[in-house]
């Protein structure tokens, strides 16, 4: 799960981050007591979306000015203005994909004197099964791009869970960084504050980026992107609270009240598949014959006909979903239930592009037989690359 930078931001301040001032707004009318409050003389007003490169994305309405996602203020009125403006309109960024994200909520934060910008990040790093760092002087920037060009300006290190933060990774940082003296220091105890908020949190990616000194000699994390465990949300009622559906992918949302494991995607193809090695493999080969996967979905291995229904509705309520193969090997999971379930489905709420079904497994014989009598239009396949040239072939045809 994500979160907003000024709620990530609230967080990181409990455990003693030094972090800016700032007020949310979600409203016009806001704007002005939330400025005041700050004092000024320098305020940025900052789109809150679950994406990141906002500074330099582009707002769809002209209405709303070509400044970017983040925009600095020098008076009350120039907050109040790009407030006006910013609210309700679509930001298209790299991270939102052509179509944008509507901003909904602003941050308006104190204005910081930038001395420099470092990129500063905490993730969990399989291959080590510890809670790793990646530090670099290059902040503000595309932290792949610097990784790919000039990856000697990139530190990791990771961090033993036995001993927690030890004074030599607050070394690292201050060395990889160039910070001497008080600011080395700092360096050292922001270090500490981030690993434990990350471990007391949750968390499964902390980015800070940028982080900077400040002209009067602190560091201070200036933008934050924080992503949470989903499988420990349970331990942490006060960040589900946090929880923004309106960024989230719709179908997603309603997947997950049926427990299964949905991601949107962009492709034509939609698929309904069961375990999640067969849906990525299910992926490639449409991949491989030509066209694209409209998403992964994994209905898991003991669906019932209520869940594959939802599935199924998901999929085709889906409007780039040009044609649907659902391919199920039927372990626990009975092929005439899946059955069942597509046609019940396809009942209720019709079908209106091609649907190639593959069985295989437990009571394969009366699945296929359940949907060979059921009437519907439904296209049979035997095995994958059978099932995966059938689907193309029909979405092509059409
Ligand atoms: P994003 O990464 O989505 O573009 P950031 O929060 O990193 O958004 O902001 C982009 C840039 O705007 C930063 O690199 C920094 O230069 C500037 N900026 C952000 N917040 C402030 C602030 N409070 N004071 C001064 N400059 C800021
Ligand atoms: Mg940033």
């Amino acid at each position: 799960m994500n979160i907003h930078e000024y709620q990530a931001k609230a967080i990181l301040k409990e455990f003693g981050a030094p972090v800016s001032r700032g007020v949310a707004v979600l409203k016009v009318e806001q704007a002005e007591a939330a400025a005041k409050e700050l004092g000024g003389p320098l305020w940025v007003v900052k789109s809150q979306i679950h994406a990141g490169g906002r500074g330099k994305g582009k707002f769809k309405e002209a209405s709303a000015g070509d400044k970017g996602g983040v925009r600095l203020a020098k008076s009350i009125d120039e907050v109040k203005e790009n407030v006006k403006q910013m609210l309700g309109a679509t930001l298209v960024t790299v991270q939102t994909g052509p179509a944008g994200k509507q901003v909904n909520r602003l941050y308006i934060e104190e204005g910081a004197d930038i001395e420099k910008e470092f990129y500063l990040s905490a993730l969990v790093d399989r291959a080590t099964s510890r809670v790793s760092f990646v530090v670099s002087t290059e902040g503000g920037m595309d932290i792949e791009d610097v990784a790919h060009h000039t990856p000697e300006k990139i530190k990791t290190f990771s961090v033993d869970p036995a001993t927690g933060v030890m004074p030599h990774h607050g070394r690292t940082v201050a060395q990889a960084l160039n910070l001497t003296g008080d600011l080395a220091k700092q360096a050292g105890k922001l270090v500490d504050i981030l690993y434990k908020a990350f471990v007391a949190k949750d968390m499964s990616m902390l980015e800070i980026n940028p982080l900077i000194v400040t002209k009067q000699g602190d560091l201070r994390v200036l933008d934050a992107k924080v992503s949470f465990d989903s499988n420990a949300l349970y331990r942490h009622p006060d960040v589900f609270a946090l929880r923004d559906e309106t960024e989230e992918d719709a179908k997603e949302i309603e997947a997950s009240k049926h427990d299964l494991s949905y991601v949107a995607l962009d492709g034509d193809i939609g698929c309904m598949v069961n375990g999640a090695g067969l849906a990525m493999a299910t992926m490639d080969i449409i991949k491989l014959y030509g066209m694209e996967p409209a998403n992964f979905l994994d209905v898991g291995g003991g669906a019932t006909t209520e869940k594959v229904t939802a599935a199924f509705k998901i999929i085709t309520a889906d409007p780039n979903v040009k044609g649907i193969l659902v391919n199920i090997f039927g372990g626990i999971m009975r092929c005439d239930v899946i059955a069942e379930g597509v046609i019940a489905a396809v009942k209720e709420v019709g079908l209106k592009v091609p649907l190639v079904v593959r069985l295989e497994g437990t009571n394969v014989d009366l699945g296929k037989k359940i949907i060979s009598e059921s009437g519907l239009n439904v296209i049979s396949a035997d095995d994958l690359d059978d099932a995966a040239q059938k689907i193309v072939k029909a979405v092509k045809e059409v």
